[in-house]
């Protein structure tokens, strides 16, 4: 099936070489408009190729990655004329030069690698995940969220000023990490220790991790774009118990079983205290304005509020998630057989800590809580995530007047991400970090993040190809 590439106007500048930079320079954005069903019609050709991580590095292949580096650079000519490197094989890194070298530059991020689909789940699919369909609206598929959305729509967005003649002043870069949802460390990593190399600190970045929510309620009746400034610290402990092993006919008062689930009750039972954090502050003050006068009131005036505030939102586990490090016991491992005592069991205990807290408050609050030397802790590897970005940084503006330049109604507010990005690898890189893609998402397709029937709507990738363009021209143009 021939692909459609990019409009024929490219040709035509090709041939006659790029315009003096006086003209360049004040070049307004692409006049071509939009056709979001091209778009979606490229996405859909990115989901084609089934950049899965697996948990088990075996399990990893790296040909679609390969294909898919193949394909973006034959349907991104332009960009990929620009100064391209593919980091440890499958990861892509691209600089678009500015006229001002003495201006920082700027990072826009997304990742190529996918979740898998569990086989059972496939069946549940309305289209099957890796078939790339257009239907009803939407663009289905493995990636249409998280995030070759994020992908595409960076690449469109710069093609398109490339194609009007647009030249940055300040140095724009593309970093597309192909492990993100395994850690990064192969990909995010790898292109980060390539930009320090380079002796390289950057005014912001933009990674995935914020949209417009059509109907998410943080505003009634109102969409609402959030810029997530922050981001929780991904950490994991272990817990073992160990004991007497035997015959369970003869039982120890307490077996590695018992002493571990007494642990995992008293976690429970003691989550960490509820904070009022930078981020979360910025949001409720940026909604203040936007809600019915008592939450107005509550939310305009938390110097004196915050304790009603905070008692509130902890009622509901969604917004008591933004004022806590969480505690998850996600999996327990312990005993071969029923008549048998295990001598060890386990249990893996997720954490996404606040911002200003660190995994050493973590263990702190661990071996307190649990209160007996005889259950072992151990964690694995963990990077902090970056300080939070500042709402009155640059980057913040960009993002801000991108979205209201194409959306004047949507309501723009900071905010903290759950979940976790491969921002982490740049913390030391970049003065701050933001997490938002310009797309618009609704409440039914949350559920397809890392789940079934993910799909995001083909107008929705026609918008964000316009907010895109706009952030690209605003971070160039300083
Ligand atoms: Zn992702």
């Amino acid at each position: 099936m021939r692909r459609p590439s990019f409009p024929p106007l490219i040709a035509l500048t090709i041939l006659l070489g790029t315009a003096p930079a006086s003209v360049l320079a004040t070049a307004p954005a692409s006049a071509e408009p939009v056709v979001a069903r091209e778009v979606a019609e490229r996405l859909a050709a990115a989901i084609r190729f089934p950049t899965v991580s697996h948990q088990d590095p075996e399990q990893f292949d790296g040909a679609p990655f390969d294909a898919l580096l193949d394909y973006l650079a034959e349907t991104y000519p332009r960009t990929h004329a620009l100064q391209v490197e593919r980091v440890n094989r499958h990861s892509l890194l691209i600089e678009w030069p500015g006229s001002d070298a003495s201006l920082p530059p700027a990072l826009f991020m997304s990742h190529l690698d996918v979740v898998p689909v569990e086989l059972a789940a496939a069946e549940g699919w309305t289209h099957p995940p890796f078939a790339g369909v257009i239907a009803d609206g939407f663009v289905w598929g493995r990636g249409a969220l998280d995030v070759k959305n994020g992908v595409i729509l960076w690449l469109e967005a710069a093609e398109r000023l490339l194609a009007s003649g647009f030249t940055p002043q300040r140095s724009l870069f593309f970093a597309f990490g192909h492990d993100e949802e395994i850690g990064g460390e192969a990909g995010a990593a790898k292109i980060a220790a390539r930009l320090k190399e380079k002796g390289l600190h950057f005014a912001f970045l933009v990674d995935e991790g914020g949209f417009i929510s059509e109907d998410l309620g943080l505003v009634p009746g109102r969409r609402v774009a959030q810029i997530n400034t922050a981001e929780k610290t991904y950490f994991t402990i272990q817990i073992t118990a160990r004991g007497e092993g035997g015959h369970s006919s003869t039982p120890p008062p307490h077996t590695a079983v018992g002493k571990l689930a007494t642990a995992i009750h008293r976690l429970e039972a003691n989550p960490l205290p509820l904070r009022l954090t930078r981020p979360v502050r910025d949001l409720l003050e940026a909604l203040a304005p936007h809600v019915p006068t008592g939450r107005r009131l509550a939310l305009g005036n938390l110097w004196l509020t915050a304790p009603f505030v905070i008692r509130s939102m902890a009622e509901d586990p969604f917004q008591a998630a933004l004022l806590r490090t969480t505690t998850a016991v996600t999996m327990v491992e312990g005993g071969v057989k029923e008549n048998v005592v295990p001598k060890h069991a386990s249990a893996t205990v997720n954490f996404r800590i606040l911002p200003g807290e660190t995994p050493d408050d973590v263990l702190d609050h661990v071996r307190r809580t649990i209160a007996d030397p005889e259950i072992e802790i151990s964690h694995t590897e963990w990077s902090a995530a970056p300080r939070p970005g500042r709402v009155t940084g640059l980057g913040y503006g960009v993002l801000q007047d991108a979205v209201e330049a194409v959306h004047p109604d949507v309501v723009v507010v900071p905010g903290m991400l759950m979940g976790a990005t491969d921002t982490r690898h740049f913390a030391d890189l970049v003065e701050d970090a933001y997490r938002f893609i310009g797309n618009s998402v609704t409440r039914a397709q949350v559920t397809g993040f890392h789940g079934t029937d993910e799909r995001i709507g083909v107008d929705s990738m026609g918008d964000g190809v316009r907010v895109h363009e706009e952030i690209l021209r605003r971070a160039g143009t300083p």
